[in-house]
């Protein structure tokens, strides 16, 4: 049986915290978004603490989070548990960590182990859930996995992005936020800050799955008239960050940090990333999911920030360690050489700022390490 949809428990919980299949017996009790918000109490409330600049404005919701247990998702899911919504995770825990959730879970959240690629799975959730709202993170994200498996990473790519449009339009979804990169996409741009319009030419088939699951989603639009947008993130970095991901050195060099041990920087160091705190991120979802803005809109801090300059921030915050001096290692093929996001449409049609600057986004990754 799945936990009861609204409201604080207490007492013991009657069933584990995420199940394989859905067997939700609960008959559907109408959605939440016509009655009041739920107060937050006990790990909601917390959570909410931890969220405070989450923007408030849509009424509590039924929301699905694909990739819910990785970097990004799971701060998202906090978020959005931080409102009062209903959260259902569907990951497969490839590289997303049932630790992530945790506290989620205590609050209330679903996950279902559940690849995306496995189109009827996907559509047993969507049946059981009723989102209104569905935020699709989960993707293959390694790019050099990409270029050695091109057809792996389209895959959960573009057939995983298929499935969940399929269930969301099955399930009657309102409003479907899909996750794409900017810094993946444009390749190596020759206008910096990057706006929306700028010529895709991604330099690895992760950008190029990503656009075509862009391209999905536009066309689910069109098509069946769902409700979709597509986030361009920058190099997105924050705490649970893994060391894998598109910003995952930020989570190696914090490491280096505190171990005192030499980082390794791959090229010369000049090479440029747009780095926005996954906070910021987390605020542009939800700002996402309340308008009806459809295409694909740039999630940058719109700076350009060398990994030289990163190492600088690092060591500028590090509170009495520092990171001992760099060994270069050669450049990684399919890596862009300067990367910086033009945020304008987002700040202008969102009504979305970036909000935490790369020296406090550090120093809160820094605290929560110590
Ligand atoms: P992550 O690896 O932490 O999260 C991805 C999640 O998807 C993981 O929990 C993983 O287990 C899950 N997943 C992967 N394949 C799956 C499948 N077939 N079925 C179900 N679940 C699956 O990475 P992240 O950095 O949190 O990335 C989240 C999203 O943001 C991705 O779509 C990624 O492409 C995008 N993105 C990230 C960055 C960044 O800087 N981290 C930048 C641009 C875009």
């Amino acid at each position: 049986m799945l936990a009861p949809r609204h409201g604080c428990r207490s007492g013991p919980r009657a069933s584990p915290p995420y199940s394989r299949t859905v067997d939700d017996p609960q008959p559907y009790q109408g959605r939440p978004s016509s009655g009041p918000r739920v107060a937050p109490c006990g790990a909601r409330a917390r959570l909410q603490n931890a969220h405070s600049r989450v923007p408030n404005k849509l009424p509590a919701m039924h929301c699905v989070v694909t990739g819910g247990a990785g970097f990004i998702g799971s701060n998202l899911v906090d978020g959005l548990l931080a409102r009062g919504d209903t959260v259902a995770v569907i990951d497969n825990l490839s590289s997303g960590k049932r630790e992530n959730l945790a506290p989620a879970l205590t609050a209330g959240a679903q996950l279902h182990e559940v690849d995306v690629t496995d189109a009827s799975a996907v559509a047993d959730v969507f049946a059981a859930r009723a989102p209104e709202v569905v935020f699709h993170l989960a993707a293959q994200i390694d790019v050099r996995y990409s270029v050695d498996q091109p057809a792996g990473d389209a895959t959960t790519n573009v057939l995983g992005t298929i499935a969940v449009l399929q269930a969301a339009l099955a399930a009657g979804t309102r409003r479907l936020v899909n996750t794409s990169t900017g810094g993946g996409l444009y390749g190596d741009a020759d206008l910096l800050p990057t706006p929306e319009d700028h010529v895709i030419a991604p330099l690895a088939p992760y950008g190029q799955s990503k656009f075509a699951a862009e391209g999905y989603c536009a066309l689910y639009t069109r098509l069946h008239g769902l409700s979709t947008i597509s986030l361009r993130y920058g190099n997105v970095y924050g705490p649970r960050q893994d060391v894998h991901g598109e910003a995952g050195v930020v989570a190696i060099f914090c490491g280096h940090l505190l171990q005192g041990r030499a980082p390794t920087v791959f090229g010369d160091g000049r090479q440029t990333r747009d780095w926005v705190d996954v906070s910021d991120v987390v605020a542009a979802n939800l700002t996402a999911a309340e308008h009806q803005l459809t295409g694909a809109v740039n999630i940058g801090h719109g700076q350009e920030t060398s990994v030289l300059d990163l190492l600088a921030a690092l060591n500028a915050v590090a509170d009495g360690h520092a990171l001992p001096d760099p060994s270069f290692a050669p450049e990684r093929p399919g890596e862009v050489r300067r990367s910086c996001l033009d945020v304008t449409r987002a700040r202008r049609e969102l009504g979305w700022e970036p909000r935490t600057n790369l020296r406090e986004g550090l120093t809160r990754i820094l605290d929560g390490l110590r």
